[in-house]
């Protein structure tokens, strides 16, 4: 897979799978713009050769258009920042909830829209990668704001891929298990859910974000020109059980 020279734009590089995926192309000779929140991780970040980080709270709409904006242009775009927050269905507040539709949901269709205007006006051919969750495909306890939130994403994603793709842009998303990030701390570290979530894994481990990233690289390269509109489980076989 060929990325040396492409720009590409990464949400949420600070940490995480976003942090693992800016070093994986750094390596191979991209550009990275890194739209992230942390002013320590914007710091950290401008270590990663050729990589430029933007500032930017993703909840606030206007903010994540101007920084959108001030990303472009680029050749590839990944929306991988995500927020989670666990409550119970009955206990699930308004705030909560129209926050992570506003990161998870809402951020990624206004990048994904300065990315593709740029593209079509100048006739560019590109791709995008959403980054969603087995959250998406099924319910899970306390996870009800999440789950609404990347299930609305593989909706978006199926409706961009139909619309981009005659003007070049193919749009895929990846839908990882458990990844052993920070959020995963946030979200997993009660032993008890833990242990019943690893159970239902047939390849007997969680992911690390690399097996994730390596999978976005995929979707995001010329091998997978006839790869549209998919939700791709990256899930170690946690979906057919
Ligand atoms: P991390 O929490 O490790 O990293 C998330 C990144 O997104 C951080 O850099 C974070 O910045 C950034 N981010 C979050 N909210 C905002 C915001 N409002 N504005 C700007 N940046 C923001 O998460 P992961 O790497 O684990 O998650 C990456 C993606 O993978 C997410 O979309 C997540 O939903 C998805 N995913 C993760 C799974 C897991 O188990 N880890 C499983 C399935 C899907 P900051 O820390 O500064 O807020």
């Amino acid at each position: 897979m060929e990325f040396a020279g492409k720009r590409v734009i990464i949400t949420g590089a600070g940490k995480g799978i976003g942090r693992v995926l800016t070093q994986m192309l750094s390596a191979r000779g991209a550009s990275v713009i890194a739209l992230t929140r942390s002013a320590g991780d914007v710091e950290a970040l401008r270590d990663v050769p050729g990589c430029t980080a933007i500032e930017v709270d993703l909840s606030n709409a206007q903010a994540t258009r101007q920084a959108a904006r001030q990303a472009l242009p680029a050749d590839l775009l990944v929306n991988c920042a995500g927020t989670t927050d666990l409550q119970s269905f009955v206990e699930t507040s308004v705030e909560s909830f129209d926050h992570l539709i506003a990161v998870n949901t809402r951020a990624p269709m206004i990048v994904a829209q300065e990315y593709a205007r740029d593209l079509i006006a100048k006739g560019q051919k590109g791709a995008i990668v959403n980054v969603s969750s087995v959250a998406s495909f099924v319910g899970i306890a306390d996870h009800a704001a999440y789950c609404a939130s990347k299930s609305g994403l593989d909706g978006l994603t199926r409706v961009m891929a139909l619309e981009l793709a005659p003007h070049g842009i193919r749009v895929n998303a990846v839908n990882p298990t458990v990844t052993l990030t920070p959020m995963a701390v946030k979200a997993w570290s009660d032993p008890k859910k833990w242990a019943g979530m690893l159970n239902r894994i047939p390849v007997g481990r969680f992911a690390e974000p690399v097996d994730v990233a390596e999978v976005i690289l995929f979707l995001l390269s010329d091998e997978a020109a006839m790869v549209n509109g998919i939700a791709m489980p990256v899930d170690g076989g946690y979906m057919i059980t």
